[in-house]
């Protein structure tokens, strides 16, 4: 029997009412002061706070504390230290103390960090991050104190995905606050919300461990596409299997226990894909929790014989994973993308959508940036998922709304319905209620309106969400800021000006708006004629990074100094090419130790079976073994040709030349795949490995 009483939800966490248990009343209020509201934390109190959460972290059996953080490898780092503290001979005491809880001392030397660390100076910071609340790791037969925290270097630059999202939460927050002034609204907490869904294929261990491909580089750099794959459209929302559910069921028990809101589970397109979707929170603690997600669903799959595969592009030929980041701003508990039920809660709610689509015309290349990477390259502008092109889709009802605004005239199926009217009235007219089912039809776009909030389709299912959301909240602030900044020098009738200021804006910045296809072949010539970017790899993605206009616009809001995004440029681009070298000689690797004394044995065994059968002058069979040993003998030369382009574009290290000399070689593999006696392949195929678990 499963346990239903959700007693558990939140049990390793250190949570407002485990601080209750464990903390002094003031010290528990100043605390949770600091947690919702991000006001300063008091310093005085963290000896007390350490020594609570000590006291909660040795009740479930923590032994050892870490400083929890998330360096620029994509992926989150630790570094346990124990509680325990000699006290004489023979004798320890558990200690932790507040300067334990609030700052670390660490090497910063073997983290990336794009030249920002001199080698002179290799230490490292990690700072607590108060809003994002202690947790319980649990191991098989212990458990750590985990604390998030920032990391930067001794120079104060950030080293980390956590502080520059905190910096432009910061900056988001300030200019809603900003705008919200200008509506005469009472001033109430900003919160940016971040929904992330999380897509992942599985398989069987046995598969993932005969796969080198895999094991080093995430991904298969070899494989035929098998019979059946996706076509028949029967894995999505499909029962879903016993195994898989037992697995997504122990994952779910751990992530609850985490206080994540995990809430969604079904069986995505692509067969053994799948997907989890927590509800929404604060978009800090949304991160962390999306991390901490990807670590469990990967934990959980190798305790179930299982592999959690978080690439984006796993297998060739079927759908790819991405991570649908749904964003928005709440006002004291209020969506700000939600249109109201006042004319007044609509002009606001216009106001702020035209500043996330000037934002997005504006900076749809930074957009691109933070999605780039050598594994989302093969999933953006493939036919599956959202093209490289940054649009928006709006849905009907609202793109004719915004259209009225535009135009100054009543447009569309509005005017039909109203008859004869007069268009879209700011503080006047009220929206009707925009229907979700209807917004959220276009599955091609990559950045949708879906009812309440925006829908960002590139970042890719093993990225830290952390890097798109920074970009978008600083590009928001900039947009909202710009309007303020126009608002303040206007007089006259608020809602008349505010109506014309958008009317001109969205004029400006419509380009970006487009509800057709977003895989349709005429879409890409639409995008250049409208003058939209269209960067289609990831070194071509990244440059915008070191532009002048917007390494200033990032350091105007205090999010990046120009330093750190050159930084996060070198470092984007390091880690693309040690991708493709790894994928490169690991395809190399494979094609010549695994593929070509496979093909050449089996050649060899035609070659025997013909001379026997001229020998014996047999009547029949000498022609099959020909025809297939032409086949064979004619792939191993290609073969073997192929190998040595690769190698050669490996030593001259150039990506392009890479990928397509690994292309080239996939071709020739590919087809030898499906000539080769079945039973002497070396590789798992796509058939067992998509389909046998
Ligand atoms: P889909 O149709 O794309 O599967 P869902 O309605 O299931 O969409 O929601 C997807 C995600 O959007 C969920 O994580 C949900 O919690 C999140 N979401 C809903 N409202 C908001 C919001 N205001 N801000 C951020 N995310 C939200
Ligand atoms: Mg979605």
């Amino acid at each position: 029997m499963t346990d239903t009483s959700l007693k558990n939800y939140g049990a390793d966490v250190f949570s407002e009412k485990a601080m209750r248990r464990h903390l002094a009343k003031d010290v528990a209020a100043k605390l949770a002061a600091t947690m919702k509201e991000g006001k300063p934390l008091d310093p005085s109190i963290a000896d007390q706070v350490a020594e609570g959460m000590k006291a909660w972290a040795l009740s479930l059996g923590a032994t050892h504390f870490t400083h929890w953080f998330q360096p620029m490898t994509g992926g989150t780092a630790e570094k346990h230290d124990a509680f325990l503290e000699p006290a004489g001979v023979a004798v320890a005491i558990n200690r932790f103390s507040g300067k334990n809880l609030v700052g670390g001392e660490t090497d910063a030397s073997s983290f990336p960090s794009g030249g920002l660390r001199s080698t002179f100076e290799a230490r490292g910071y990690t700072a607590w991050d108060p809003t994002s609340p202690a947790f319980i790791k649990r191991h098989e037969n212990c458990a750590t104190l985990c604390i998030p925290t920032a990391f930067c270097a001794y120079t104060g630059a950030a080293l980390d995905m956590k502080t520059p999202l905190l910096r432009s939460i910061q900056a988001l927050s300030r200019a809603t606050e900003r705008l919200m002034e200008k509506f005469r609204q009472p001033k109430a907490h900003v919160c940016v919300t971040l929904g992330a869904e999380q897509e992942y294929f599985l398989i069987d261990r046995e598969f993932y461990l005969k796969r080198p491909d895999l094991l080093q580089s995430g991904r298969t750099l070899f494989g035929a596409a098998p019979a059946k794959h996706q076509q028949l459209d029967d894995h999505y929302f499909g029962s879903i299997r016993p195994r898989i559910l037992k697995f997504m069921h122990e994952v779910e028990q751990r992530l609850w226990r985490l206080g994540i809101p995990a809430k969604t589970r079904h069986n995505e397109v692509a067969p053994a894909q799948f997907e989890l979707a927590p509800m929404f929170e604060e978009l800090n603690l949304a991160v962390d929790h999306n991390m901490l997600v990807m670590e469990v669903l990967r934990q959980t799959a190798e305790e179930n014989s299982l592999v959690c595969l978080l690439h984006e592009k796993p297998f060739e030929g079927v759908n790819g994973s991405g991570k649908h980041c749904n964003w928005s701003i709440a006002y004291g508990g209020r969506n700000l993308l939600s249109p109201g039920e006042s004319p007044r809660d609509n002009v606001i709610f216009l106001t702020f959508l035209s500043a996330v689509i000037r934002a997005v015309d504006l900076h749809a290349d930074m957009l691109r940036a933070a999605t780039a990477g050598a594994g989302n390259d093969h999933r953006l502008g493939a036919n599956e998922a959202p093209p490289a092109i940054i649009s928006i889709f709006l849905g009907d009802e609202l793109s004719a709304i915004v259209r009225e605004i535009e135009t100054g005239r009543p447009g569309g199926q509005r005017a039909g319905a109203a008859g004869k009217r007069e268009a879209f009235k700011f503080g006047v007219d009220t929206m009707m209620p925009l229907p979700k089912d209807s917004t959220d039809r276009n599955r091609t776009s990559p950045f949708a309106f879906t009812g309440n909030k925006f829908e960002f389709r590139a970042p890719g299912s093993s990225q830290n969400p952390a890097a798109s959301q920074t970009v978008l909240n600083t590009i928001v602030a900039e947009s909202i800021d710009a309007i303020c900044d126009k608002l303040e020098a206007i007089g006259g009738d608020f809602d008349e000006e505010l109506q014309k200021l958008l009317q001109r804006l969205i004029r400006k910045h419509k380009r970006v708006l487009f509800s057709g296809d977003g895989y349709g072949r005429e879409w890409p010539k639409e995008a250049k004629k409208r003058g939209l970017p269209n960067l289609k790899d990831t070194p071509a993605a990244i440059s915008p990074m070191v532009e002048s206009g917007n390494c200033a616009l990032f350091a105007r809001y205090g999010v990046f100094t120009p330093a750190e995004m050159a930084s996060r440029h070198e470092i984007a681009a390091g880690d693309y090419l040690s991708r493709i070298l790894i994928e490169g000689k690991v395809a190399l690797e494979i094609a010549r130790s695994m593929i070509y004394p496979v093909v050449a044995d089996e050649f060899s065994r035609l070659a025997a079976a013909i001379a026997q059968a001229r020998s014996d002058a047999l009547r029949f069979g000498v022609k099959g073994l020909k025809h297939l040993s032409l086949k064979l003998g004619a792939g191993l030369d290609d073969l073997d040709l192929k190998c040595d382009r690769l190698e050669k574009a490996i030593a001259r290290g150039r990506s392009a030349a890479i990928l397509s000399a690994m292309d080239d070689l996939r071709k020739t593999a590919d087809r030898l795949e499906t000539l080769v006696d079945d039973r002497s392949w070396p590789l798992p195929k796509y058939r067992e490995m998509l389909f046998v678990y």
